[in-house]
């Protein structure tokens, strides 16, 4: 590990900054598509749920991101007007109560700031900013992340390097080894920032599925049972 100082902490949204749970996905597809087109929700469910799939297996294979109106295209949906409108309010009415904020998060972030440090947030999504920053704000999150990377936004998914060197521009650390990680997956997070030099912390508490795991798992630099942890783990980095 090299002797650099910390000038930022980067999290990933979903099983760290927000509590694992598991989630149905076909569920949350069957609700988008009875609102789109309730004559044929099923079949419609059945076409999002294989363009979704699609969408994460290129995410660990080739690391390349999507969108979610992709994957509605890709279904043969219009990712617009009425009925798709009418179909995003079920879906997010599907995922509000998934979404909540780790009660840790403000006073750590909060104490983060207070230590000098920058804090920011990368995540493997197909959702749009717009999306992320409804639920930060609804959790009064929002306004203490300094920059968020959302991959929806660009090419890449993690591990790839380029996704965790974008996040570290977007903190405004020019060296990626002077920001410090926190993700709850081994492969997307662990083994991708450490690949760019980024110390690592893992949060343990996801059942990631077993289709989701990449090809190697990353050694973290530090474990923690909750992210209040990770004040004190940065701090003896510093
Ligand atoms: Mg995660």
């Amino acid at each position: 590990m090299s002797g650099s100082g910390v000038d930022a902490v980067v999290f990933d949204w979903g099983g760290t900054l927000t509590p694992w749970h598991d989630i149905d996905l076909r569920r949350q597809w069957v609700v988008y598509a009875q609102a789109y087109d309730p004559a044929h929700g099923v079949e419609v469910a059945d076409a999002l749920l294989a363009a979704e799939d699609e969408a994460w297996h290129r995410s660990r294979t080739e690391h390349r991101s999507t969108t979610f109106d992709t994957i509605v295209r890709a279904a043969g949906l219009r990712p617009c007007g009425a009925a798709h409108e009418r179909a995003l309010a079920a879906y997010r009415a599907f995922w509000e109560p998934h979404t909540w904020t780790d009660g840790d998060v403000v006073p750590l972030l909060r104490a983060l700031h207070e230590h000098g440090l920058r804090v920011g947030v990368l995540s493997n999504t197909v959702w749009p900013r717009d999306e992320h920053e409804l639920v930060f704000a609804r959790d009064g999150v929002l306004e203490l992340i300094d920059a968020a990377v959302y991959t929806s936004e660009i090419p890449w998914t993690k591990p790839h390097p380029e996704a965790f060197r974008a996040a570290a521009r977007a903190v405004g650390v020019g060296d990626p080894a002077r920001c410090v990680f926190v993700g709850d997956r081994l492969f997307d997070d662990i083994h991708g920032a450490a690949s760019v030099g980024m110390r690592t912390v893992f949060v343990p508490h996801s059942r990631i599925p077993a289709t989701q795991r990449g090809h190697s798992d990353g050694e973290p630099d530090a474990v923690v049972e909750r992210l209040a942890e990770v004040l004190d783990v940065v701090d003896r980095w510093r």
